[in-house]
């Protein structure tokens, strides 16, 4: 038996939640001795999937196809499923992004294998599997054991340490036999480059209602650059069309788990909560004493923002510059 990681990129870099899932199998590993194989689908030099080794991955499984290059659930769900078949999988491990939440219900259907999405930590048993889970948009918590033989799990960004346990690797390439894209065909991708990845971010600055206008970005946009951060808003900030709906946070956005999290500005409602709940740190700037947002926060400074976030901006550069 062996635990599979189906590891994603982004222009041939693997991601950062894919190193975490790796971390999270190698842990299970040394519980129950199954080797750690990683899938990589996508155009990734032997240099980059190496990383996995350092993580724990004895084995990748590497398909360079290019008619695998664009995500196609339905297609995935075959290829991994036959790899599944191939290497006796019984744990196969997504990261609770948008492939992921897209993929695993799917392989879970397929394998008839039990499905924990959004766990939140290292198992809490091993034989069987009992995994603690976010639910109702990350206002309860589950304990869920898995019944089945095998079993699909989807883990939240930080859900492990990130610790290296390098071994040797064997890169082999994969040619599938199901075919990719039989449905549908990717004619074109306009990729957005050059700016931070949300779910990659361990900083996000976030913007709510309270800023009042698009015009007002300028602070915010000065406080992600000197912290190096990702910008994220509001559901309402994007629908309003002040902020491009890419960097909306929440329920009905992205989910994210930064080590520190700005909320600037931001109500704190349930939805909003849902997607950044996973952060480490939450620092809430606001006018209004009762926002809710306070009782999420660690850190909460009262006042307006616009007052604030200078002051903010100034002390990190005095203290990046000490
Ligand atoms: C089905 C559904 C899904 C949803 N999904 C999402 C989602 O994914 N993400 C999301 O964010 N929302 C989502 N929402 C909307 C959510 O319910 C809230 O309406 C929204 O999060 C509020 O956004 P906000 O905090 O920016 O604005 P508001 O609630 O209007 O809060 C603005 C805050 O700014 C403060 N403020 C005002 N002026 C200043 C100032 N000068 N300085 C400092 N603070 C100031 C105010 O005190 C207030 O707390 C969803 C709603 C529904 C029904």
């Amino acid at each position: 038996m062996s635990i599979i990681v189906f590891s994603e990129n982004r222009i041939g870099k693997i991601k950062k939640q894919s190193l975490e899932a790796v971390a999270y199998a190698t842990y299970i590993s040394k519980n129950n001795s199954k080797p750690v194989i990683a899938i990589s689908v996508g155009n990734v030099n032997n240099d980059e999937l190496a990383v996995l080794a350092k993580y724990g991955a004895s084995k990748i499984i590497s398909i360079t196809d290019s008619n695998w290059q664009n995500h196609d659930s339905q297609a995935y769900t075959k290829l991994i499923a036959e790899i599944v078949e191939k290497e006796s999988a019984d744990t196969i491990i997504f990261s609770h992004s948008n492939m992921g939440k897209a993929i695993a219900p799917r392989l879970s259907v397929r394998l008839k294998a039990g499905l924990a999405s959004n766990v939140l930590a290292l198992p809490l048993s091993y034989s069987p599997y009992v995994f603690k889970r976010k639910s109702y948009n990350g206002n309860a918590f589950q304990q869920m054991k898995i019944k089945s033989q095998k079993c699909v799990i989807t883990i939240n960004p930080n859900s492990c340490d990130l610790v290296e346990s390098p071994v040797s690797v064997n890169i082999t390439d994969f040619t599938p036999t199901t075919v990719a894209n039989a449905a549908t065909k990717v004619e074109n991708i306009d990729l957005i480059t050059g700016k931070i990845l949300l779910t990659e971010a361990s900083v996000v600055v976030s913007g709510g209602r309270g800023l009042k206008s698009s015009d007002n970005w300028k602070p915010l946009e000065e406080l992600a650059e000197v912290l190096g951060a990702g910008l994220a808003c509001s559901r309402p900030v994007s629908d309003e069309g002040w902020r491009s709906h890419e960097e909306h946070v929440g329920q009905t956005g992205k989910i994210i788990a930064p080590d520190l999290y700005f909320a600037v500005g931001i109500s704190g409602a349930i939805q909003h909560i849902g997607g950044i709940s996973g952060s480490k740190v939450i620092v809430a700037i606001n006018k209004d004493k009762d926002a809710p947002i306070f009782s999420y926060a660690n850190y909460g400074i009262l006042g307006d923002a616009f007052d604030v976030l200078p002051k903010l901006i100034e002390s990190v550069k005095k203290f990046k510059s000490a």
